[in-house]
């Protein structure tokens, strides 16, 4: 993309496909400023001679400064001529393309090249992919356009042809938590632990430290491992915090599942952890908890997961889950005394009801 605004060759338009959170939107925006960077114009809007643009090129279109007032407008979502089009609910409708083309039909009010960004492209209903099919197919001078979606198949073919496509891959872990480091108050170890969790996705990460998951993944394991000694009525409890914190509820299953994958995977491959400050607890653990019960007790998770994306009982989901995990996370010298014989040599070997 690079070489191409150096040569001026860009195409009218791009598609950007890749998970959440990888960086599209970003890029978009990159974009549109490299184009429309006033640096190095010497117009006055920009802070003229001082340490501009990156690499000292004064003006290399390939660049942009971040602080022009161009630049800053398409920061703050805030210039005319870049017009941004998400969807509204569910799907893009024809109105709102039908709206976008009449915008198109007036001359800019200031950007040397004006950008058009469909987010989440595969959300265009028919009427409204045609419509804009026809916009892709005689576009205005001077005009750029950018759409972004999860994967090319999930658009109409025609539009798909008139696009140049740019895959985006998920973030390395690495990545992500040199990221973190950087822009948040959190130590290298959280970071990694976060990095790990957010599935190659830079806004997940960010959401997890901005809504304190490591609390609550610490909350969620230290629970989960000390259910079975706890009454019937607190697992229940616990049930029905997690079921009515329906937000974090995929969440809290996808840390339940981090931990009993680090148990089972820590054997095997014991630099591979996601909770690698917890080794202490999972090497104990670990030993204790034999493979087969480890992956039905994945499989058990996996299941209530499924069953609440589709809409089933959330409560009910997860009282039959935590109900069915809590003496599957006992280890297994803790799970003998189950059939009313009380051990006699422990102190406090209070039996889950
Ligand atoms: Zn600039």
């Amino acid at each position: 993309m690079t070489s191409a605004l150096e040569t001026g060759s860009l195409p009218n338009a791009y598609l950007f496909t890749g998970p959440e959170g990888v960086g599209k939107k970003t890029a978009a925006q990159a974009l549109a400023m490299a184009c429309n960077c006033q640096a190095g114009e010497g117009d006055g809007a920009h802070h003229a001679g001082d340490q501009t643009a990156e690499g000292g090129s004064g003006g290399s279109p390939a660049f942009s400064c971040g602080r022009c007032r161009s630049c800053r407008k398409i920061l703050s979502e805030t210039h005319p001529d870049v017009h941004w089009v998400l969807p509204a609910g569910n799907y893009i409708k024809v109105d709102q393309v039908r709206e976008l083309c009449r915008r198109l039909s007036l001359k800019p009010y200031e950007a040397k090249t004006r950008l058009v960004v469909i987010a989440e492209a595969h959300t265009l209903n028919p009427e409204a992919g045609n419509t804009l099919l026809k916009i892709l197919e005689a576009p205005p001078e001077k005009t750029l356009f950018i759409l972004t979606a999860r994967q090319g198949s999930d658009l109409l073919p025609t539009i798909l042809s008139r696009c140049r496509h740019i895959r985006f891959n998920p973030i390395s872990r690495e990545n992500i938590k040199h990221y973190l480091e950087a822009h948040y108050a959190i130590d290298a170890r959280d970071a990694d632990i976060v990095a790990a969790m957010a599935d190659g996705s830079l806004s997940n990460a960010r959401v997890m430290v901005e809504k304190n998951w490591m609390a609550h993944r610490n909350w969620i394991i230290k629970t989960l491992t000390g259910l079975h000694e706890q009454p019937i009525n607190y697992r229940l409890a616990f049930s029905e915090f997690l079921a009515k914190d329906s937000g974090r509820l995929l969440t809290s299953l996808d840390i339940m599942k981090s931990w009993v994958r680090d148990l089972a995977v820590y054997p095997y491959l014991p630099d591979q952890l996601i909770n690698k400050d917890l080794i202490e607890e999972i090497t104990a653990r670990s030993e204790e908890m034999p493979t087969r019960r480890l992956l039905d007790i994945n499989r058990q998770i996996e299941t209530a997961a499924r069953s609440i994306q589709a809409n089933a009982n959330a409560r009910l989901a997860m009282d039959h889950l935590v109900i069915a995990l809590s003496n599957k996370m006992a280890c297994r010298d803790r799970l003998r005394p189950s059939n009313g014989e009380n051990r006699t040599n422990g102190k406090s070997n209070r039996h889950p009801v």
